[in-house]
C-alpha cells in the first residue's frame, strides 16, 4: 500500500501558528513515517510517495504509486480553518465521478459533505446527471459500486473509525470527494485530514509526539483492518477434490 505525506517542497500546507517555520508538510511526513513503521511491523509492504521534503504534484504521486502496483493509496493531511474552533478528523474517499443517484444511495456520506472543509488538494465533485434509465445506467451504477471506489468507501470508514478511537476531538465523518487524477486507476484512494492545526487544543495534539504516535497508529490500524478483510474476502474458493477447477 502507499502512504502519501501531504504537501512538500514549496507546497507547505497549513502553517503551525505555534511553531515558527513549521507547517503541515513536516507533520504529515512525521506521521506517515510512524504509520509506515507500524504497518511494516505488521507485515504490510509500504511505498512512500515521498521520504523527504520533495515537491511532487499529486498527479505524480498517484501515478508513481500506480506504477509501483500498490493496492491502496492513503494520503495524510492536517486541516486548518479560517475560523478558529473547527476541529476533528475526517476521511475522504476519492471517487472518479459522482452521480446524483450514487450520492442518494450514499446518503450517510452526502449529509456530511455540506459545510465540509477541504484543503487545496481536495474539492467537492461537481454533480453530474445520470444517463437516462435503462441498461446503460444500471451498468454504470453497478460499476460505481464496485471496484476501486467501493473499496475506497470501506478503507475510508475503517481508517476514520480507527482515528476516532485514538483522537479525542471527534469525527467529521467520511465524505466523498472528486479526484480527477484517479481516472483510469484501479486502486482505492483516501485522504485523511487527521485534525485542525489551528484549533487551540487539537493543534497542539496533532503536532505533538504523543498525538502523532496516536494518529499514525490510527492510520495503521485502519489500513491493517481493511487489508485483512479484503484478503480474507479474496481467498480463492477451493474446488472439491477430484472436481475440475471450474
Ligand atoms: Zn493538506
Amino acid at each position: 500500500m502507499a502512504l502519501d505525506p501531504g504537501h512538500g517542497g514549496k507546497n507547505h500546507g497549513a502553517a503551525d501558528p505555534r511553531r515558527k517555520g513549521w507547517s503541515e508538510k513536516r507533520y504529515t511526513l512525521l506521521i506517515a513515517q510512524r504509520a509506515r513503521a507500524l504497518l511494516e511491523g505488521a507485515g504490510v509492504e509500504v511505498w512512500m510517495s515521498r521520504v523527504e521534503d520533495a515537491p511532487r504534484s499529486l498527479q505524480e504521486r498517484v501515478r508513481a504509486a500506480a506504477a509501483h502496483g500498490v493496492d491502496a493509496f492513503v494520503s495524510i493531511h492536517i486541516n486548518d480553518h479560517p475560523v478558529v474552533g473547527a476541529r476533528g478528523h475526517g476521511t475522504f474517499f476519492l471517487a472518479r465521478e459522482v452521480f446524483e443517484e450514487s450520492r442518494a444511495r450514499l446518503q450517510e456520506f452526502d449529509a456530511q459533505t455540506r459545510g465540509a472543509v477541504f484543503d487545496a488538494n481536495v474539492r467537492l465533485a461537481p454533480r453530474q446527471p445520470l444517463p437516462p434509465a435503462g441498461a446503460a445506467r444500471d451498468a454504470l451504477l453497478d460499476l460505481l459500486h464496485q471496484g476501486a471506489q467501493h473499496e475506497a468507501v470501506h478503507l475510508a470508514h475503517m481508517v476514520n473509525q480507527a482515528l476516532s478511537e485514538r483522537s479525542p476531538f471527534g469525527s467529521r465523518g467520511v465524505k466523498q470527494a472528486d479526484f480527477g487524477v484517479l481516472k483510469g486507476l484501479a486502486m482505492p484512494a483516501i485522504v485523511c485530514e487527521v485534525g485542525f492545526i489551528n484549533h487551540p487544543q487539537e493543534g497542539p495534539f496533532v503536532t505533538s509526539e504523543r498525538g502523532m504516535d496516536a494518529l499514525a497508529a490510527g492510520v495503521a490500524a485502519g489500513v491493517t483492518r481493511y487489508l485483512a478483510l479484503r484478503r480474507g474476502a479474496a481467498l480463492p474458493l477451493e474446488a472439491p477434490s477430484g472436481a475440475p477447477p471450474f
